[in-house]
């Protein structure tokens, strides 16, 4: 047994807190369009007591500052992202392909020198009981893709807590330990009691799993669940926002093929 299943049903805050319902985000990439409609969704779904973003808040879209500002002014917890930290200069960007780069480079020109200054003084690794939350994997917190079996039993062995909330690979999935890597049917609530998972709740501002719509999860703290879901957004307006800033002309058009 691990030693994070001792907090198996421990909640945060204590006695006489009412549950909460949380939002989970990553990989919003400065795209402001897609977190506006997921805030939406989230609160008409009764799930905005805190967010939780999970890495890469900004990289690859037209406006970082506003997506920063639009996070700071809700209940929130963040982690940082490899692409965070590499626009503020706290990352090489050599470990980047050229148009990300550029993104970065763009992204690190516009950003207001608060904003650049919060995201480089992130946390590479954080927990909320009952998960951690990691941009990469508990592993290598900035660059690992959690993509098999393998590398999702890799975070649940350094991990504390019984399960661990990843993003990157912009591709949602859910983990059971020891068993495959699957996407959850949106709106199929997946109980966590029991059983130790890890989930990427998929990106929000540049999903790469051949859907264009925003990704995000609601992690129910009363059911003690997880659901995903799928909201569609103004992806051309992010697109006209992209091309007028002289973003790489591929990190705009990939948008609509969710690629
Ligand atoms: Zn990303």
């Amino acid at each position: 047994m691990q030693g994070g299943m001792l907090y198996w049903q421990a909640k945060p805050g204590g006695e006489g807190r009412a549950p909460v319902r949380v939002a989970l985000l990553a990989d919003i990439h400065s795209n402001l369009e897609a977190l506006t409609a997921v805030l939406d969704d989230a609160r008409e779904q009764g799930a905005l007591d805190e967010v939780w973003c999970l890495g890469d808040i900004v990289g690859y879209g037209p406006d970082p500052d506003a997506c920063v500002e639009t996070i700071l002014g809700m209940g929130h917890v963040m982690v940082a992202g490899n692409h965070d930290l590499a626009s503020v200069g706290s990352l090489s960007l050599s470990l980047f392909n050229a148009d990300a780069a550029a993104a970065c480079r763009w992204t690190g020109a516009h950003l207001s020198q608060a904003h650049a200054e919060l995201l480089a003084a992130l946390p590479l690794q954080t927990e909320r009981s009952p998960f951690t939350l990691v941009h990469g994997s508990s592993r290598a917190p900035l660059s690992e893709y959690v993509a098999s079996p393998e590398s999702a039993q890799a975070c649940l062995d350094r991990i504390a807590t019984p399960h661990c909330l990843v993003g990157h690979s912009h591709v949602p999935f859910v983990c059971r330990e020891g068993r495959e890597l699957l996407e959850l049917p949106i709106e199929r609530a997946l109980p966590l009691v029991g059983q130790r998972i890890v989930a990427n709740p998929g990106a929000v501002g540049q999903p790469r799993d051949g859907d264009s719509r925003a990704s995000y999860a609601i992690y129910d703290e009363d059911g003690e669940s997880l659901r995903f879901r799928r909201v569609a957004y103004d992806l051309a307006s992010t697109q006209r926002k992209m091309r007028l800033a002289g973003l790489p002309e591929i990190l705009a058009l990939r948008l609509q093929f969710g690629q």
